[in-house]
């Protein structure tokens, strides 16, 4: 069978894009900012925004077009929990600390959805609840155990789905049960960053594309930064790059790597379908390490299915089968279904598995959220331009993380690829084997 429609979009093309009119960008680039802003996703533009607000003068330079990165290519799911337990963030950084920063999660959700109300966003923002699948009977154990904890601990709203409720949420056999976020959320991702894109040129930023930094000296008490056309002098500057980070930014790209992940989207299918399919409609994300997150497209017409391969990346077309794949194990009425979009972004992770927000030699940055970003790389964006701009609205928890390098990573290069690949499947496998044994 042909896996793709005749129409399908061409390999790499978002399903997001096609919704989307991009706003012309004719801003010049100013010879000296107060706060230069490098990198235009949902990090760099919520900082600008922020900025601008507090007063300072700003620009935003971007290495291609903005929104190329990860924040128009996301499966839309919106949470901003820790990806860490809170047993796992007390044990590394102490119970107050693990308290702050579930606590931090929601008053991010809130300052995002009060973002998209305020600025008037039309993101197809859907609070759908979240559901975590629990792939063996020991998952849903741990499931079990945790959520106490999240609900006393972390304060977090979850509820727990026996496998016998199961097919209300989701029609398949291959799960044992699972865990509603209720209060998480869909949106279109491209809608949704074309809002904060909006937002900064409103506010009479310059957003400036196809302008990577090249070079960053310190001058003064500022920086200069060499850009392809020519200089541009900032008294401060905000790194806002995540799993695109890389020469200039050693010390940084020592500390965030990227992971690639993919997403396929199905020809459109019936709505009775559909409602067979998922009855629950909503973001989905499994336990198992594959980590397959999958969901309804915000119209209701399609199936829309990601998952994480490496860190090395793998060609598209391969991706898109592995996806159908995993996809038919889960809902074999799919197997006959076709793709009309399959396409890639990179994740920012860090060693820690956490993001992390902060200074160094003067450099502001907020990065790695590690597959989590619709919520956190915007709020933490804005803590990070607050920092700059010496407001006490700055301070996070996500501030007082560790950001620890690993020897084997100078840049993305191939040998660090395969070591850092070595290493990230350890983990999930140590993760996973641990989970199902708790
Ligand atoms: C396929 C996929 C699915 C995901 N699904 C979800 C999800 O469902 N829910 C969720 O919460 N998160 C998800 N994420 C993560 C989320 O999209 C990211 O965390 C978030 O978009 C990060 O935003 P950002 O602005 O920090 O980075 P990005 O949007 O990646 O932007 C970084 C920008 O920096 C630019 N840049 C790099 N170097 C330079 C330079 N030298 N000069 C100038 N510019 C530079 C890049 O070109 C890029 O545009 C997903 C990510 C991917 C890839």
């Amino acid at each position: 069978m042909t896996l793709f429609t005749r129409d399908a979009a061409p390999l790499g093309h978002p399903y997001w894009w096609d919704d989307v009119t991009w706003p012309p960008l004719d801003a010049a680039l100013p010879e000296q900012v107060d706060i230069l802003v490098i990198g235009a996703g949902y990090t760099g533009l919520s900082a600008a925004i922020a900025a601008a607000d507090a007063g300072a003068r700003v620009a935003v330079i971007e290495a291609g077009v903005p929104g190329q990165g990860a924040s128009t290519r996301n499966g839309g799911m919106v949470g901003g929990h820790p990806r860490l337990s809170w047993d796992e963030l007390a044990q590394q950084y102490g119970a107050d600390l693990a308290d702050a920063l579930f606590a931090e999660a929601g008053r991010a959700l809130g300052w995002v959805q009060n973002f998209i109300r305020d600025e008037g966003i039309d993101c197809d923002y859907q609070e759908t609840g979240r559901l975590q699948l629990a792939f063996t009977d020991a998952h849903f154990a741990n499931q079990q155990r945790l959520a106490p904890h999240l609900i006393k601990k972390g304060g977090v709203d979850v509820r727990l789905v026996e496998r016998a409720a199961m097919q209300d949420e989701i029609v398949t056999p291959l799960y044992k049960g699972g865990l509603v976020f209720p209060t998480h959320a869909g949106v279109h991702p491209a809608k949704y960053f074309l809002g904060y894109l909006n937002g900064a040129l409103r506010r009479g930023i310059p957003v400036v594309a196809n302008c990577p930094a090249e070079a960053i000296e310190r001058e003064g008490a500022g920086y200069r930064v060499t850009i392809s056309l020519g200089e541009v002098r900032a008294d401060k500057i905000i790194l806002a790059t995540n799993g695109y980070t890389n020469r200039p930014f050693q010390w940084f790209a020592s500390r965030v790597f990227p992971v690639p992940s993919y997403l396929i989207a199905t020809e459109p299918l019936s709505p009775n379908l559909i409602g067979e399919l998922a009855p629950g409609r909503r973001m989905m994300v499994e336990t198992r390490a594959r980590h397959s997150y999958f969901r309804v497209s915000p119209d209701g017409s399609r199936i829309l299915f990601g998952g994480r391969a490496a860190l090395v990346g793998i060609d598209l077309a391969k991706a898109a089968r592995r996806l159908h794949r995993t996809m038919s194990e889960i809902w074999p009425e799919l197997e006959a279904t076709k793709i009309s979009h399959v396409w890639t972004g990179n994740t920012g992770y860090s060693f820690g598995h956490i993001p992390h927000v902060g200074e160094k030699d003067g450099l502001h940055f907020s990065l790695a959220y590690c597959g989590s970003g619709t919520v956190l790389a915007p709020y933490l964006g804005r803590k990070a331009a607050l920092q700059a701009v010496g407001s006490a609205e700055g301070e996070t928890p996500y501030s007082k993380t560790r950001f620890a390098p690993r020897w084997f990573h100078p840049f993305a290069r191939p040998h660090f690829m395969r070591a850092a690949n070595f290493w990230y499947r350890s983990y999930v496998d140590i993760r996973e084997a641990s989970a199902a044994q708790r």
